[in-house]
Parts: C-alpha cells; structure tokens; sequence
C-alpha cells in the first residue's frame, strides 16, 4: 500500500567541504560533527549537481530536494517558485568558517553563466552569525577606477588597497549581487544564501599556496573582467531587521493551506546534527528561509536576491510544535 507521505520539517545531512581557508567554528560554534580538517563549508542545503544533500529524519529519509520535487511539486516549493523554477531547487546554504581569508572573487550573472556554462549565476546574501575582533568583509571598491588602474593593481598584487574593507559583528548581512567583487575576511562565520551554482571567478588568492595540492590555486581574471560591476555605493551593508518576533505570532495563527503556501512559499530547516541547540543560540533549532514575497517581487521585479530575505528564527526556540515529528500538525498539508 503506498504510504500517505506528508511534509514535515525536513532536516537535511550537510556536505562538509575542506577548503583552504577552513577553520574549527562549524564545531566549536555550531556543534557540527566531522572528523576532516580545514572545513571551510557545510552545505546544508544543496541540489548542486554530485552533492545534492538528503533528508535524514522520518519517512522521507533519504530523499534528494530533486526527488521531493518531483513527488510533491509545488506543496513543496510553494506556488511563486514552482511557477519560475520547475523541477530546480533554486537556493543554495551554507555555513562558512574562514579561518584565514577566501580569494577575492566575482560571480557572473544568470545570462553570463548560462552562455558561458549553462548554469545560473551566482547572487548571494551573508548573515554574519559570529566575527572575530577586527573581523571583515570585502565587498565592492572604495573609489571608482578605471580598468587600467584596476589592471595595474591585479598586476602588482595590491588589489586589496582598492576594496571596500568592511569590520562586522553577529547580525550583519550584506547582499551580493553578481558582479560586485568580494571576499569573506580571516575570522567571519556566517550563513550564506545563495542561487543554485557553483560558478567562481577567482580574482586574487594572496598568492597562497594549498597544503593539499602544493599549488596556487588557478585564478580567472579573463572571465572576471567583463561580469565585474565597477559602480561605487555609499553603504554595502544590507538593512536588516529581525523579524522573529511578527513571524512567530503569525505562525501561530490559524491559516488556511493556501495561506501557508503563499507565505512559505521555500523554507529551509536547518538543524544542527542531534536537532540540538547549537551553541551561542537560544533556539533548539536554526531555520533560515529564503522567502520569495509578493510585495518585494513588485518593488524588485527581475532581482532575484531582492525577492526573499534572510530570516533567522531564534525566537523558536522552546516552541514544541518543533519538534522532529511528523504530527507536527503546522507543517502537515
Ligand atoms: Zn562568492
């Protein structure tokens, strides 16, 4: 007899990635578990193709996002994103610890990344979730340049002197359009929500070499050079204000089903491993949701990474109704 298969909060076995510039924070931090060294991410979320992660609770174990696509459609994705994105699950997160600092680096846009690799661009967001003393991010220039300046500087190794140097604490979040240049600092942790891709532009590496490979790693300044956005901003750092508090009490009340859909139209559950509280938080869970809403899609129609926000959910935290079921009856459709 086929099993009558509900939703229910999913969690998801994060892919552990060694990266260069890796540290101990997803451990000491969020109590992640992993015997490997110099883990610089842990995908906790991910259709990215040969590292697509799985469910690990309850009767859907073991199902890819593809397949709960496939099987549940749009109660799964919700109506706006099924309608823009079919079967592709369109977000990618992850946890980042960057131990030393990640390459300064650019992404193509979605029509770049299609012609050049049939894959979508790469739009991202970052939630700092902890920062070290003096900490900080790169992100766009100081000062408007021109190519040949821009050259100049590539050539001579001093690119850094010409990037917006950020310092950020917890809660800061900065919105990465492709195209603007940036780098995670020495000592960040954060949440990164980002589209479905795995296409880098490697601008500058500090000339480091990988302890795995012996080498530098390759840089790709050719493909950089025509998708990098060159325009200056006052301010890199995105407005942000928790919305716990207004979500909670909206969960809360009753809906109807299509209510709930239009309103959570993509969620992602992210637990630590044991659905235990990762330290440094009060909430037994940690749940980031990209979450596509009308009234920003009106405001920034075409921006993808405007559509949703970054929300963080520590307000849960004693709340029962999270907990690992199936009864749960808010998530049953
Ligand atoms: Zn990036």
């Amino acid at each position: 007899m086929e099993r009558n298969y509900s939703l229910y909060p999913l969690k998801f076995q994060p892919i552990y990635k060694y990266r260069i510039w890796g540290g101990e924070k997803l451990k000491t931090q969020l109590n992640k578990k992993y015997d490997a060294q110099n883990i610089g991410e842990s995908w906790e979320i991910s259709d990215v193709k040969n590292d697509e992660t799985k469910v690990i609770n309850g009767t859907l174990r073991g199902y890819t996002l593809i397949e709960l696509i496939e099987k549940f459609k749009v109660n799964f994705l919700g109506k706006t994103v099924y309608k823009k994105f079919g079967n592709q699950f369109p977000l990618l997160i992850k946890f980042i610890d960057a131990k030393t600092p990640l390459s300064i680096q650019v992404h193509p846009s979605d029509k770049i990344a299609k012609e050049r690799h049939n894959s979508f661009g790469k739009n991202e967001m970052w939630y700092v979730m902890q920062a070290d003393e003096n900490a900080e991010l790169i992100v766009g220039f100081d000062k408007k340049i021109p190519t040949e300046d821009y050259n100049n500087h590539l050539a001579n190794n001093t690119i850094l002197e010409i990037m917006h140097h950020e310092k950020v604490s917890e809660g800061d979040t900065f919105y990465i359009p492709t195209g603007r240049v940036h780098a995670i600092g020495a000592g960040v942790l954060l949440a990164e929500i980002q589209q479905t891709s795995n296409i880098t532009y490697r601008i500058y590496d500090y000339d480091r070499v990988d302890v795995k490979t012996g080498e530098k790693r390759e840089l790709h300044n050719d493909l950089a050079i025509d998708v990098i956005d060159f325009q200056i901003k006052d301010s890199y750092k995105t407005k942000y204000t928790k919305e716990c508090e207004r979500r909670e009490e909206q969960n809360r009340t009753k809906r109807s089903k299509d209510e709930y859909w239009d309103n959570f139209d993509l969620e992602a559950f992210i637990y630590d491993e044991e659905g235990l509280q990762p330290k440094n938080y009060d909430s037994f869970i940690q749940i980031l949701r990209g979450d596509f809403l009308q009234e920003q899609q009106e405001e920034n129609s075409g921006d993808f990474h405007e559509q949703y926000r970054f929300q963080e959910y520590k307000c849960f935290s004693k709340n029962k109704s999270y907990e690992d079921t199936e009864e749960n009856s808010l998530y049953q459709l």
